[in-house]
Formats: structure tokens, C-alpha cells, sequence
């Protein structure tokens, strides 16, 4: 069983205010658990509040990243395992041609922007460079690729006794895709959403925003609706919220949405911080 926790669900740059507390200003990251097994999906600013809060020390941590855009890496130095020299920590991240994922992540973390280096952490890390692979860790299937989003970006799909989750909290299947939605074999992330029990996906545009970002990587709400019905998915998360979107604004877009009927068999949702779920 995969019990899933949002700890961050805003794209971009931390939000919080008045205005966006109902669904939460820290930026992407989400929990999984599976028995004595914790996974992390990327390490924005909500991974703070995620180790302060463990139950307890895990044996070892899996830190799942998409990419290194600052808001899915932000929270990283604010991580309280990180500061414990029992921990295990496995970093997994897209690789890339020019330099490792150590030395990418370490432009953040060391001066001047931040005052502690990898090197100085008491824990022990490893480091792990993925692009289209699958592997397992114990049950778990991970499978991963890569997804339309400026710089090397990856998607996740894990699958447990036949349950599958799928995070993809930036992309834009769109791009250059003339018959979106209606063409799979050519469809960003599509085989990583294929049939998926719960998909957490970009949301991060209303249409008449998306006009204006085009190649921005990111999605509209009606686009992700749309790429989670060409997939296939029985559940669907929307994720990456606009640091500017109110808690109103994503009500009534919701609302909207299943006011007009649209692929009435899937259900969706906005992702909020704090929820829980359970595959
Ligand atoms: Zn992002
Ligand atoms: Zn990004």
C-alpha cells in the first residue's frame, strides 16, 4: 500500500498569504510511504515541514527528483534528516551531459547561496543520475522518462501490487503536439501515465493564462484533464498551482470544469497540502 501526503503543491515560488492557505503556499513536494520505505517526490519548500514532522528515523530516504528548477529544490537545505548522521539519503535526478547531479545541486547548496555544502552534511548520501529507466527497490517498480519541460526533466511512475502512481508536476504534453489531445504514441509522458491509478500533474494555467505561456513548460487545468483522459487514469491531481491563484480562483475553476461535464468518468481535483491518500 502507498499511503501519499502533499507537503507542497505550488509551483514556481513559495505563496503563502491569506489569499492561498486553503490549499498551500510551498512548493512541490509529496510523500510516500510504503511500510518502512519513505520516498519523497522532489524537494521544494514543503519538504521542511515533512521532516520536521517524521514519526520517526527511517533506516534510509529516497529523495525522487523531477528536475532542478529551484522550486522543486529549495526546501532540500531545510531538511532535518539531511542534519542526522544515521541517515541514508539516496538523491535521485535527471542526468544530464555537462556535469553530475552533485555538482548541479551543489550551486545551491554552498556559499554564497547557501551556507552549508553537501561534503559538510553529517548524513550519508548517494547519488543516483536517471533518465528513461525502470528499477525496482524492494515490490516498489519505478519508471521513469523524460518529459517536455525546459532542461532535462522526468517523470515518475511507481507501481505497487499493481497500483500505480504517477507524478509529472511539470509539463507540457501540448508542445508541439498538433492533435493534442488525441494522439498517445506522441504525447509527452503519456506511457508514464498509461492506466495510472492517481496522476499528479501540472496545473498550473487557466486556458486564457496557457495562450500567453506557450513553451513555458507548463499546463493548463483543461490540458491536464484532457492528457488524464487520453491516458487512461482513474484519478487526477492538479498540481504546481500558480503562486498567484487564490484558493477562490482554483474553486471556481473546478467547479467550472464539472459544470461543463468534461471525461465524467475520471476524478479530479486540486492537490492541497496536508491531504492524504491511499493507493
Ligand atoms: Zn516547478
Ligand atoms: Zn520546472
Amino acid at each position: 500500500m502507498m499511503k501519499i501526503k502533499f507537503w507542497g503543491v505550488r509551483g514556481s515560488i513559495p505563496s503563502s498569504g491569506a489569499l492561498t492557505w486553503q490549499y498551500g503556499g510551498n512548493t512541490s513536494c509529496v510523500e510516500v510511504l510504503i511500510k518502512d520505505r519513505l520516498i519523497i517526490l522532489d524537494a521544494g519548500t514543503g519538504i521542511r515541514e515533512l521532516g520536521l514532522e517524521l514519526d520517526r528515523e527511517y533506516e534510509r530516504i529516497d529523495l525522487f527528483l523531477t528536475h532542478l528548477h529551484m522550486d522543486h529544490i529549495l526546501g532540500m537545505g531545510f531538511f532535518k534528516p539531511f542534519f542526522n548522521p544515521r541517515s541514508v539519503i539516496h538523491i535521485w535526478g535527471p542526468a544530464s551531459f555537462n556535469e553530475t547531479l552533485e555538482n548541479r545541486l551543489t550551486r545551491y547548496l554552498s556559499p554564497p547561496l547557501f551556507p552549508v555544502r553537501f561534503r559538510d552534511l553529517p548524513c550519508t548520501l548517494h547519488f543516483h543520475e536517471i533518465s528513461r529507466s525502470e528499477f525496482t527497490l524492494d515490490d516498489l517498480k519505478i519508471k521513469t522518462d523524460y518529459v517536455c519541460h525546459p532542461g532535462p526533466t522526468i517523470g515518475y511512475r511507481l507501481t505497487l501490487d499493481e497500483k500505480v502512481l504517477t507524478y509529472i508536476p511539470d509539463h507540457e504534453p501540448a508542445l508541439g503536439a498538433i492533435n493534442f489531445p488525441n494522439n498517445n504514441e506522441w504525447t509527452s509522458g503519456f506511457e508514464l501515465a498509461k492506466g495510472a491509478d492517481l496522476l499528479i500533474h501540472d496545473a498550473q494555467f487557466t486556458c486564457q493564462e496557457y495562450k500567453h505561456c506557450v513553451g513555458w513548460g507548463h499546463s493548463s487545468f483543461k490540458q491536464a484533464l484532457d492528457f488524464a483522459a487520453l491516458a487512461g487514469v482513474s484519478k487526477l491531481k492538479f498540481f504546481h498551482h500558480n503562486p498567484g491563484r487564490t484558493d477562490e480562483e482554483i474553486q471556481t475553476i473546478e467547479e467550472d470544469l464539472r459544470g461543463r461535464g468534461i471525461h465524467e468518468d475520471l476524478t479530479f481535483g486540486a492537490a492541497r497540502e496536508k491531504d492524504t491518500l491511499t493507493l
